[in-house]
């Protein structure tokens, strides 16, 4: 596998993680993960100004314009015979002896890569079996921060108990996924927490936002509790590898009828003419 490191692209053997990266000991860093359909980078411009968006958030220079980032992840992408897949990106303040202020004079370090992934057509189809946990999380998740132990341990809980996910509760209140977005209807109302610095506000969410325009449901961003989110007809959640899919169990809770609802389908088939639509031929 190659990388690429700020404006090249080298082995993944001749990659070295300098010891005193601040990424590496403080996560004091930021990512991106887009997906690759067909060799195309799907809503890339959205994920590079979310990339933006979190660098000025951390007053954390970007060592490459936009642009030639974008050229460079195209390269890459060309170059790992790729076509469906994701790319991560990742970007740290660098190297320097280790104090909690910002280094003067540090170059940052962006590393990219391309890894090969499948639509996850079984839980897309079927739905999946997810937890609640509480929402530990710090108070700037608005930012695609390297910073991910919240997460790491939601998600480790969910897996533990043969979940595929587990649904952050804070204060009561339904924040979103470990790595997800989340969405519920009831009746032809659709709710999903507002983009505060409470949620991530995802790519696929906004995508879904748009696809809500033009269906028959209602759309609210606004907080719901988890006693509300149990009695919800339908239940989803967005990312960049799952898309849509639906939940179709919280806890010991089963939702709606077991299965996946007609509207997640509906948004789901919404999703996919859009795929269509976006890659070039
Ligand atoms: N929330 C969290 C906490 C996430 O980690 C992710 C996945 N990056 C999302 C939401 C969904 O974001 P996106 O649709 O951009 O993948």
């Amino acid at each position: 596998m190659n990388i690429l490191l700020n404006n090249r692209i080298i082995s993944r053997e001749s990659f070295t993680v300098d010891l005193e990266d601040r990424g590496f000991q403080f996560g004091d860093g930021i990512y991106e993960v887009i997906r690759i359909y067909d060799g195309f980078f799907f809503e890339w411009e959205a994920h590079l100004e979310r990339l933006v968006r979190s660098a000025k958030e951390l007053m954390l220079p970007l060592p490459t314009a936009i642009h030639t980032l974008y050229q460079n992840l195209q390269l890459l992408m060309k170059d790992s015979k790729i076509t469906n897949g994701t790319v991560y990106i990742q970007v740290t303040r660098g190297a320097a002896p280790r104090f909690h202020a910002f280094p003067k004079e540090t170059e940052p370090t962006l590393v990219a890569y391309v890894r090969e992934m499948q639509r996850p057509l079984e839980q897309m189809r079927n739905g999946i079996k997810t937890i609640t946990t509480e929402d530990i999380r710090w108070l700037r998740v608005d930012i695609k921060s390297l910073n991910l132990l919240g997460n790491v341990l939601a998600k480790q809980k969910a897996v533990e108990q043969g979940g595929a996910e587990a649904i952050l509760i804070r204060d009561g209140i339904v924040t979103e996924g470990s790595s997800s977005n989340l969405f519920a209807i009831k009746g032809k109302q659709c709710f999903t927490h507002p983009a505060n610095h409470l949620i991530l506000n995802g790519i696929t969410r906004q995508v879904v936002l748009r696809l809500l325009n033009n269906s028959e449901l209602t759309l609210h961003e606004t907080s719901f509790t988890l006693d509300e989110l149990l009695e919800m007809d339908e239940v989803f959640i967005t990312n960049t590898g799952q898309e849509v899919c639906p939940v179709i169990q919280i806890d010991d809770s089963v939702i709606g009828k077991g299965t996946p609802g007609v509207y997640t389908r509906q948004l789901q088939s919404a999703f996919e003419a859009l795929l269509g639509a976006v890659i070039p031929s």
